[in-house]
């Protein structure tokens, strides 16, 4: 279920084949001529938002394109192992240059998010300008803000829809090993190794980047077994000292202070995947992930099957996300905001009981 969404037609979802074929057209045209193109991907990059701007970026480049990925903020180190992942521009520590390359851009993709709003100052600079504008995306609910929309909330990860949109420019003679391990690497880290949001379609579509000759023992290894002693050890002190299993509400929370921060020395990137572990836990259908941050407080929620988190983190903590992964933040204490969470929990205890 794909729909492509001129943004002046947002509100009717078109799953009309014809005007599709339009746009993609449209799109094709515009990727003819060699073009100053920005990619740009949400705040505190995940593997699927490297991995997919990395994925155009490499397709792009083989059309002739001059292209930059603009990050609002570092990405985690256990990506630095891809291809070229070390020309990207950081907003925070180089505004300026970010400014030219926005302003200069006939074309800027949006990759891994819904708006504006979750690329922080980023946003403010492209919203004015006048480049063609395309989103590709998997979040719920996207913002207007691009010219053309290739959005699929069912899609595992934006790393697939990627493989789409080559596809649908008719393209795949582009699509090679490096694009390849690109793109795997986000299906890899948005499906938690093929755990949750697989389908029928992202496996043919695997199959099919694997038989580019994407090595996935070596991705996998690259990614997941990358971890140093003070990960382990940070992941023994959020399972012995910071866990809180609520059965009553078949919920799980895990909170980290400022303390625990310095510490255990945590860097960007160094939770990842803690939430999950919560899910663990057969009674748990919803997991809580609350941390202490310099300015804010951060909310990563989880669930699984029918509950949604995306409801909680969009109503209470400013957020949003997908069905069973969203986040969000509070400004106020770690304590208020956990108290504020558990608070929340009775309005939902009856979704939660349900096995
Ligand atoms: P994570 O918990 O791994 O930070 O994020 C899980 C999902 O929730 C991601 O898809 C992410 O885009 C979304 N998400 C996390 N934090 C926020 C936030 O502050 N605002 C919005 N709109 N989405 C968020
Ligand atoms: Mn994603």
């Amino acid at each position: 279920m794909i729909f492509w969404l001129n943004s002046y037609f947002l509100a009717i979802s078109r799953s009309d084949v014809s005007e599709m074929m339009n746009d993609i057209n449209d799109l094709k045209e515009l990727l003819n001529y060699p073009k100053d193109i920005v990619i740009t991907t949400h705040r505190n990059p995940d593997g699927d938002a490297i991995g997919s701007s990395l994925g155009l970026y490499h397709f792009l480049k083989q059309l002739g394109h001059s292209i930059h990925i603009i990050t609002p903020s570092e990405y985690p180190d256990v990506f630095s192992w891809m291809p070229e992942i070390e020309k990207i521009v950081i907003y925070d520590i180089d505004p300026e240059y970010s400014q030219e390359l926005v302003e200069k851009a006939g074309l800027i993709f949006f990759l891994d998010f819904n708006g504006l709003d979750r690329i922080d100052k980023l946003g403010e600079l492209i919203e004015p300008v006048k480049a063609t504008k395309v989103m590709i995306d998997h979040h719920l609910y996207p913002d207007s803000c691009a010219d053309y929309i290739l959005s699929d909330t069912t899609a595992s990860s934006t790393c697939e829809l990627v493989v789409d949109f080559i596809k649908s420019l008719e393209m795949t003679r582009y699509l090679n090993d490096v694009v390849g391990d690109c793109l795997f690497t986000g299906i890899l880290t948005d499906t938690g190794s093929f755990k949750y949001s697989t389908s029928a379609k992202l496996y043919r579509t695997v199959a099919e980047l694997v038989e580019l000759g994407v090595d996935d023992y070596r991705l996998q290894d690259l990614i997941f077994n990358s971890m140093k002693e003070k990960h382990l050890r940070l992941l023994g002190h959020c399972l012995n000292n910071r866990m809180e299993i609520l059965e009553e509400y078949s919920t799980g929370i895990i909170t980290l202070t400022k303390d625990d921060y310095a510490d255990f020395d945590i860097q960007r990137g160094d939770t990842e995947g803690i939430v999950n572990f919560l899910l663990k836990v057969k009674k748990v259908k919803m997991a809580a992930f609350i941390t202490e941050q310099p300015t804010i407080v951060k909310i990563s929620l989880r669930s699984k099957g029918d509950f949604s988190v995306q409801e909680i983190a969009k109503k209470h903590f400013r957020g949003g996300g997908h069905k069973n992964a969203s986040g969000g933040f509070s400004f106020q204490s770690l304590e208020s905001t956990v108290n504020r969470f558990k608070k929340l929990l009775p309005r939902y205890k009856e979704q939660l009981s349900i096995q």
